[in-house]
């Protein structure tokens, strides 16, 4: 087995904890030059004291960026930078923050057609696993959910955290991972052996304890239901 990065253009990076690290992020962009869009998911990112840098560096390579979670409290400049730079494709705020109207009035400014500027209102859970706890071990509704399993991240837009530990998923449950992906570019960390342990656990069925997937509530899910997933469906002409 072995994964084509170019067939995988898109990343997550979750920025729920922490920003990312100005010097990572781009020793990760140099090594990955397929990327073509990153979402950052998670208000963190506007902590960075780089953040401006970080929308000017994927505005050189011709990267989209999505924020999927702003802050409240975002200087001026740092929405401006982001109109302004044109890479910028959508923006989550909470209903009601002011920065919506900044955002369009500046899309005005700039006669930019992006970012989409979209309110996040709060809905009620759907599945247990969207109220999932630290100790619980919900089963993952199938039924309800079946196109938009977390599993699906994995080679259509592997997530990556903060630090750049290979997630893969957003519900991967180990909190120690073996592959940095910062480090090594999104080819090489997507061919290490822990992440592809991942993707056959998923193809066949069949448990490795090494993997999260031994520990996730939608694995269970897939062997209650004699379920298997095929995760380069979406990827693969
Ligand atoms: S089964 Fe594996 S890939 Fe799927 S959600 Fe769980 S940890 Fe992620």
């Amino acid at each position: 087995m072995y994964i084509n990065e170019e067939k995988i253009s898109r990343i997550v990076i979750q920025t729920t904890e922490k920003p990312v690290q100005y010097d990572l992020f781009e020793n990760f962009i140099r090594k990955s030059p397929f990327v073509r869009q990153i979402a950052f998911i998670g208000k963190a990112i506007f902590d960075s004291p780089d953040v401006i840098k970080i929308i000017d560096l994927c505005r050189l390579k011709s990267i989209a960026l999505i924020f999927g979670e702003m802050a409240e409290n975002v200087p001026f400049e740092i929405i401006d930078a982001i109109v302004n730079s044109g890479i910028v494709i959508a923006v989550n705020l909470h209903d009601g923050d002011k920065n919506i109207d900044v955002l369009n009035e500046l899309k005005t400014k700039y006669q930019m057609p992006i970012p989409e500027v979209n309110a996040i209102i709060k809905t009620p859970p759907r599945t247990p696993q969207d109220t999932l706890s630290a100790t619980s071990y919900a089963f993952y509704n199938l039924a309800d959910d079946k196109n938009n399993v977390p599993c699906w991240n994995l080679l259509n837009e592997p997530m990556i955290d903060y630090d750049g530990s290979l997630l893969g998923c957003w519900t991967n449950p180990d909190k120690k991972h073996p592959i940095n992906a910062f480090d090594l570019g999104i080819q090489s960390a997507l061919n290490k052996s822990p992440f592809l342990n991942m993707i056959k656990m998923l193809k066949t069925g069949k448990i490795n304890v090494q993997c999260p997937c031994a520990r996730c509530p939608v694995f269970a899910s897939f062997i209650w239901s004699d379920s298997t997933i095929d995760v380069y469906s979406r990827t693969q002409e």
